[in-house]
């Protein structure tokens, strides 16, 4: 039975494994895709202190988990599907396996929202993205679209100026949420055109995405966008499915804690993006885990 087992390997998990296996506490994380999470397809993060640069988000990601490692934390891959707590020990219920840990920090992060409109699940990968990092490189000198006004998206859609011949930002506000830099930098870029207080209404295509019907939330009015590609950010979802039933969601599916990240079971915390909180960056994200873990030592001790 392991001390402390973290479901998730993005920031606030590796983080949390760094924290707890420098304290000695037998320490796994468990993690469904690739360790790093978002920051990991992120491609360059200026606003991590310590790095004026800026650094490329699966460096710093790969870094983390080198950190942990060396600490002696395990990393695991596998799919949590649900957890329970049964006498003082938590019973983790991976697809095929099964887990014990004394605690358990929750930092399974969050997944890209869907717009939910026809077309989209049958070109995602065949046009539709979620990550420019992933798939910018596809769309050279061919006109794209972004949906979403957040700094991802308009992160995402600079990124993409590298590759493609045109970006065009569909947003349903005449007004972005991204960070005002974020902005700046795009209404500059000359290769960046809005499409303002818009929707998406449908992709189409081919075997690829050749058109996609914009709708103006406004007027009702619909035109047609012919682009190669559509990257998609219009914010996340929490992967919080499985812990419905053993912590307290918002409205939203975030997991709602106190400031020690404890989520009212003992023993059990929630780090970074999955938990209710008013910033979601990388940094936000690594002290949540660095207090979870604390925590969960603490819990240990009084055991
Ligand atoms: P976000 O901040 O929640 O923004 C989502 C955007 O998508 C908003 O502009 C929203 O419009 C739009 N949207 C939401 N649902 C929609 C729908 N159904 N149809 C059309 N548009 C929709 O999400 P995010 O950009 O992914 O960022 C997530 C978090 O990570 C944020 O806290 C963000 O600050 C942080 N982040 C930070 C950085 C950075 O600091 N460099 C980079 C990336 C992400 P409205 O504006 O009208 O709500």
């Amino acid at each position: 039975m392991k001390d402390v087992a973290i479901i998730g390997a993005g920031p606030a998990g590796l983080s949390a494994g760094i924290y707890a296996a420098r304290a000695k506490l037998s320490t796994v994380i468990v993690e469904k895709m690739y360790p790093g999470g978002q920051a990991a397809i992120t491609d360059r993060i200026e606003n991590y202190p310590g790095f004026n640069e800026g650094i490329g988000g699966s460096e710093l990601t790969d870094n983390m988990k080198a950190q942990a490692e060396k600490f002696g934390a395990e990393l695991l891959n596998g799919d949590v599907i649900g957890i329970k707590k049964e006498n003082e020990k938590f019973i983790i219920q991976l697809t095929g396996e099964t887990l014990e840990a004394k605690t358990v920090i929750l930092a399974m992060g969050a997944e890209s929202r869907k717009l939910g409109v026809k077309g989209e699940k049958e070109y995602t990968g065949r046009g539709v993205s979620y990550c420019a990092t992933c798939d910018g490189a596809f769309y050279t000198d061919k006109p794209i679209m972004m949906v979403g006004g957040g700094d991802t998206a308009i992160e995402e859609a600079l990124y993409l100026t590298r590759f493609a011949e045109s970006v065009k930002v569909v947003h349903r506000r005449d007004q972005l949420r991204a960070t005002k830099i974020l902005q700046e930098r795009a209404f500059k870029n000359e290769k960046i055109k809005f499409i303002w207080n818009s929707v998406v209404d449908e992709i189409k295509g081919q075997d690829m995405v050749e058109e996609v019907i914009v709708k103006n939330v406004k007027t009702g009015e619909k035109t047609s966008v012919l682009v190669n590609g559509v990257f998609v950010a219009i914010g996340l979802v929490p992967n919080t499915s499985f812990v419905k039933d053993l912590v307290k969601l918002n409205e939203q599916g975030y997991i709602i804690t106190d400031e020690n990240m404890g989520t009212g079971v003992p023993g059990l915390y929630a780090a970074g993006d999955v938990r209710q909180k008013s910033l979601r960056q990388v940094v936000t994200a690594v002290a949540d885990g660095a207090i979870a873990a604390v925590e969960a030592g603490k819990y240990l001790e009084s055991l």
